[in-house]
């Protein structure tokens, strides 16, 4: 396999990245850009893991000042993405901004009404400090707003709304799609069907990957396979990776009554209070998902992210998972409740943190392996923030303490809440 690589131009360092998801896409166009001929190996096809399995939200709406601003870049970034992947004219956007809403019910609803009114209480605290970090856009809107915005909204039941116009969706497909054609024209291989076996080591680095079509040699390596990033770690004499594999299910409302395929077309990304969600993945489909308790699936296959159990199933009866998210969309969504039903049932894995930010980071035992993994369902929004936090690493080394974005490189994003060595704490309040 080696030799079938051409070999990097004298001087020119060889960065391979495991994995072919959003990630490596974003990651590699980056690298390759810097100067390293950029290797891509994946054990499948590009697009096998969550990648192509993802509702694919994107929002700046996050619970800590970095976040926030790291996502800011995201969406810069996915706005001019096909002027960054020289995409050809008249190809479709890949960020639809619809907007993100999350909805607050009125306390008094609820079983537990002091931890929804103090959930309110922390949205509008969240939206100052999301404003004060640069986003401009969002607000906290009072109920009579909700209902005048979307008025297929029950907005008699809120305590109100936040509210971010520029958030939305993206179309994942195209995100790695492009990203792979622009880094084949930068230079880049993808080497497919070969999964990561084993490893090489040479004076205390990482030389080499063995894979299932030959050993690939390089200066730099990426660990971007997200829910399998602990087992590649492993492979590579790495560190443990505190990444928990977790089944997460969506599914596809099917639309009928009174709301028209222009309305649903225009919803945005909308979070009910108990952290069910929904967006339009087309005129007559809503994708809808709602997470629920699961236990980690350590050993999980390729083929387990497809599978999909009697519980989770639109086909088993009425007493499952999908139609309890229909109907709990339903009940803010009043208009929902006359759809024809749930069409199909698609899965996926998160990889989990502790916190839920991701692991953005050198391996403390292996000093040439950067791990870029442990999205916690937030990887491809992340995306962009993390190609651009992975390329300042290779060209800073460990030590660098944060990331500077915006087109001045004046923004500056600590990078101490992604090391992998840090001590976990609360987790991450924003996730679904
Ligand atoms: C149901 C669901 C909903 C989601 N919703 C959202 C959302 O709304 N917004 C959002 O931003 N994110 C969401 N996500 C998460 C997002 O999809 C992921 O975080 C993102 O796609 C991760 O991309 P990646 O490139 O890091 O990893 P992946 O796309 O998972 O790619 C990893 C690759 O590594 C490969 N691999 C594994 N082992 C090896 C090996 N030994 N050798 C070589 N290659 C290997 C796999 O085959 C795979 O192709 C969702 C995920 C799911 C499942």
């Amino acid at each position: 396999m080696t030799q079938d690589l051409p070999p990097p131009r004298p001087g020119q360092p060889r960065a391979v990245l495991i994995g072919a998801g959003i990630t490596s896409a974003l990651t590699g166009c980056l690298l390759a850009g810097d100067g390293f001929q950029v290797v891509v190996v994946e054990a499948r096809e590009k697009g096998a893991g969550s990648s192509s399995r993802s509702a694919a939200a994107i929002r700046q709406q996050f619970g800590t000042p970095g976040t926030v601003r790291g996502m800011i870049h995201s969406v810069r970034f996915y706005e001019r993405f096909r002027e960054h992947m020289r995409c050809a004219p008249g190809s479709p956007a890949v960020l639809v901004q619809n907007g993100y809403l999350f909805l607050y019910d009125r306390p008094e609803l609820h079983e537990d009404p002091a931890a929804h009114a103090a959930r309110w209480d922390r949205a509008r605290e969240r939206v100052q400090m999301q404003r004060a970090s640069g986003l401009d856009a969002v607000a906290a809107l009072a109920p009579a707003e909700v209902g005048a915005r979307f008025p297929w909204i029950d907005a008699p039941r809120l305590a109100g709304a936040t509210w971010c116009p520029t958030d939305g969706f993206l179309r994942p497909d195209l995100v790695y799609g492009e990203g792979f054609r622009r880094l084949e024209e930068l230079g880049g291989r993808i080497v497919q069907w070969a999964p990561v076996t084993g490893a090489v080591h040479r004076g205390g680095r990482l030389a080499a990957v063995e894979t299932a079509r030959g050993t690939i040699a390089g200066d730099l390596f990426v660990n971007a396979t997200n829910a399998w990033a602990p087992r590649v770690s492993r492979l590579l004499g790495g560190a443990d990776l505190p990444v928990s594999p977790v089944k997460r299910y969506l599914y596809f409302l099917q639309r009928a009554g009174s709301l028209t395929g222009e309305q649903l077309a225009s919803f945005p990304m909308t979070i009910t209070a108990r952290g069910a969600y929904c967006r339009p993945e087309n005129a007559d489909q809503l994708m809808a998902g709602w997470a629920h308790r699961a236990a980690a699936e350590p050993g999980f296959r390729h083929e387990d992210q497809d599978e999909v159990e009697a519980e989770y199933s639109h086909r088993a009866g009425l007493d499952n998972h999908a139609v309890r998210t229909w109907m709990e969309l339903a009940e803010s969504m009043p208009a929902l409740g006359e759809f024809a039903g749930v069409s199909a049932t698609a899965a996926g894995y998160y990889a989990d943190t502790p916190d839920h930010n991701p692991l953005l980071g050198y391996d403390p035992r292996v000093p040439n392996l950067i791990h870029a993994c442990g999205f916690s369902g937030h990887g491809a929004m992340q995306g962009p923030f993390t190609a651009e936090v992975v390329r300042q690493l290779a060209a800073a080394g460990p030590a660098l303490p944060a990331v500077r974005l915006g087109p001045e490189g004046d923004v500056a994003v600590d990078l101490a809440p992604f090391r992998l060595d840090r001590s976990f704490g609360a987790p991450e309040e924003m996730v679904i």
